[in-house]
């Protein structure tokens, strides 16, 4: 890994990144293997290079400074992490830690001081764990509007009734983040996209069932568990924000989480990059080395090309957030586009590779997977190109047209 400082971009962003960068080459990338075998020497190691993180005032990127974090940006955020994410163990050793940091967010801007003081702070100071309970077996999770779990008064009590699906670190979680309806559909006492509420209900209360552990791509050690909630019973204080906020809070959580998983994507890609082009330079086939084949020249080409065209328009997108401009559709266009992008530059990687590229003596198979993944969770890429369409066409039909630079 070899990072210049890049002269466009202030000082402070820069000596960031290069030292980012000299934790994740250094520290990390040559210890991977230690640190996934796990036992005693990874616990060590994991436990300095967090040290290490934090002394150099790089601990939790994505937090306000006053719970601990950098307190940065969207843009040094994006910039930091596309050097970060180069490991997939780099978000976890800096102290974000999904879908922990996405509850961080959430009850920074929405929690009282009270919910900040008994769910925020030992989430941060990593003794409690956490997990957002959305998706629903039984109605579209494209379509959050459309969720069935109801959250009922009850004196001072909430009372919840629902089931869900692929609710992450849900097994380990000791409190979820639930999205309930909270408002019948022939309530006229909000709009469609104030009906639901976010609850915080601790995962030992009377009632909530944890059904199992969905496998994902043929692993059954996963953690994304269906869970069944039957008269469970919370305070009201436990509520997220006001009643009906529960859509914008979701739609708050996922945006900035949508850029988060583009600027985590592009770092692998930049890797799996790497490590494409040092192999074509160094593997003999059929005569000589492959970079000397034009096939591979080719998947050279293109990958430089998807990944620039990915990590820009991420840098736009984090621009135009920290600026708080109108995000939506550059949100939903590196929704769509990086993780399709990181999906071709890791299949040329791999198919470049031979055997090795499906094995997991490289990271590229896991890249993969995750990237197909993307495609679905946070949103399929459908949904996104729906919206785009939506607000472009939105434009001309009040006379407007579409202007790219903003
Ligand atoms: C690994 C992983 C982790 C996840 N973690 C969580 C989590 O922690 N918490 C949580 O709540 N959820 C989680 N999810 C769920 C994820 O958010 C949903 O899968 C996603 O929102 C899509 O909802 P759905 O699966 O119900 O698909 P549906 O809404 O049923 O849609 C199915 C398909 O229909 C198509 N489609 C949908 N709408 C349209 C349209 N208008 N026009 C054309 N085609 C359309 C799309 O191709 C879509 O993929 C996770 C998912 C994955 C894969």
């Amino acid at each position: 890994m070899q990072i210049a400082p890049i002269p466009t971009l202030s000082k402070e962003i820069n000596d960031i990144r290069l030292r980012t960068a000299d934790i994740v080459g250094n520290r990390i990338i040559p210890n991977e293997g230690v640190i996934y075998s796990g036992g005693d020497k990874s616990a060590k190691l994991r436990k300095e290079i967090r040290e290490e993180v934090k002394k150099q005032g790089l601990w939790a990127p994505h937090l306000p400074e006053e719970y601990g974090g950098m307190g940065n940006g969207f843009l040094t955020h994006a910039y930091m992490n596309e050097i970060l994410a180069w490991s997939p163990l780099g978000n976890r050793l800096f102290g974000v830690i999904a879908p922990n940091s996405g509850n961080q967010k959430i009850l920074v801007k929405y929690g009282t001081d009270e919910q900040k003081e008994k769910w925020l702070i030992p989430l941060i100071n990593q003794e409690m764990e956490s997990g957002f309970s959305m998706t629903e077996p039984d109605a579209p999770g494209s379509d959050p509007r459309s969720l069935q779990t109801t959250a009922v008064k009850d004196g001072d009590e909430w009372v919840i009734n629902g089931h869900k699906i692929m609710t992450s670190n849900g097994r380990r979680a000791d409190f979820l983040v639930v999205m309930c309806r909270t408002e019948d559909d022939d309530d006229d006492s909000g709009n469609a996209n104030m009906k639901m509420t976010q609850i915080i209900v601790p995962t030992d209360s009377p009632g909530l069932e944890r059904v199992r552990s969905v496998p994902i791509w043929g692993h059954t050690g996963g953690d994304h568990m269906e869970i069944k909630y039957k008269d469970v019973r919370v305070p009201l204080e436990n509520a997220l924000g006001a009643r009906g906020s529960g859509h914008q809070a979701a739609q708050d959580r996922l945006g900035a989480g949508r850029v988060y998983h583009c600027m985590n994507t592009i770092g692998q890609m930049w890797r799996a990059f790497d490590i494409m082009v040092r192999y074509s330079t160094e593997r003999e086939v059929h005569g000589g080395k492959l970079e000397t084949k034009q096939f591979i020249q080719g998947f050279i080409a293109d990958s430089y090309i998807d990944i620039q065209a990915a990590r820009l328009m991420t840098i736009h997108c984090a621009e135009v957030m920290d600026k708080d401009g109108d995000s939506r559709v550059d949100i939903s266009a590196i929704k769509v586009f990086v993780p399709e992008a990181g999906s071709r530059v890791v299949d040329r990687a791999i198919q470049m590779h031979g055997w090795r590229g499906v094995s997991s003596d490289l990271p590229l198979a896991g890249m993969f997977q995750g990237f197909r993944t993307l495609r679905l969770a946070d949103g399929p890429d459908e949904v996104h190109r729906i919206l785009i369409a939506k607000e472009i066409l939105k434009k001309y039909h009040d006379g407007l047209s579409w202007d790219f630079g903003v």
